[in-house]
């Protein structure tokens, strides 16, 4: 059953869910918040079947020892993340991913043929450009394909014309008749759960078009 995905003024070839994980507490959590599972899940936008998973837990420097709240919420066990790599591996292992499977760190004339989908804006508004700033050894500022997104909040409200009220992921899966799978909160099951919810949209007739970005990067 394959349906087209038609992003202006590109087409995009794929669509790539990703969803972090960070530290985190009930109250006043610990600044700065630091990525913890860094998953990602590849679809083909015209199939959108499933192409390849990646997966990693990641160390954090600042606070290394999780939260409670922070285990229970994830499912993340301290164990997890006490045998993970740092953050600068774990991003540079995700980029050499995506060129492993043919996807170009930089742009092209028209722009890149694939683009990240995230349940909200946080993860790449937010959470990645904080993590930059609070970690050595990498890039102050996200490399191009990290800098705009397709927050899949946007296509849900278009195709139920939900104006308002929930969007959290567990709500718009229920609307759309589908099972929570694996367990909220943990990364790569929230990202299988968005790629499911991509699929669904899509088959409903959905289009999918970058959402948000953060401002150009100056000219070096
Ligand atoms: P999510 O993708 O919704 O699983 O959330 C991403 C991150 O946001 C989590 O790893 C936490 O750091 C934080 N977070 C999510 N929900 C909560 C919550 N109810 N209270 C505190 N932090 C949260
Ligand atoms: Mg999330
Ligand atoms: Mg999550």
């Amino acid at each position: 059953n394959v349906v087209s995905c038609v992003s202006m003024p590109r087409l995009l070839d794929h669509l790539i869910v990703l969803d972090f994980e960070a530290t985190c507490d009930d109250v006043n959590p610990k600044a700065p918040q630091e990525i913890i599972e860094f998953p990602s899940v590849l679809l083909s936008a015209h199939t959108f079947e499933v192409v390849a998973e990646f997966e990693s837990f990641v160390r954090p420097v600042h606070h290394p020892v999780l939260t409670p709240f922070c285990r229970e919420l994830t499912g993340i066990e301290q164990a997890h993340v006490d045998g993970a790599p740092l953050f600068a591996d774990v991003f540079a292992a995700h980029q050499a991913w995506l060129t492993q499977h043919g996807l170009p760190l930089e742009p092209g004339a028209d722009g890149l043929p694939y683009a990240f989908v995230t349940c909200g804006d946080w993860d790449l508004k937010t959470m990645l450009p904080a993590q930059l700033q609070a970690c050595d050894e990498v890039p102050n500022e996200p490399p191009a394909p990290y800098r705009q997104w397709i927050n899949v909040k946007h296509p849900f409200r278009a195709a139920t014309k939900q104006k308002r009220g929930a969007t959290g992921m567990p709500h718009m899966l229920e609307k759309l008749g589908l099972e929570l799978e694996g367990r909220h909160h943990r990364g790569i099951d929230d990202c299988r759960n968005i790629a499911r919810l991509v699929r669904a949209l899509a088959q409903q007739g959905s289009t999918f078009e970058i959402t948000g970005a953060l401002p150009a990067l100056a000219p070096v």
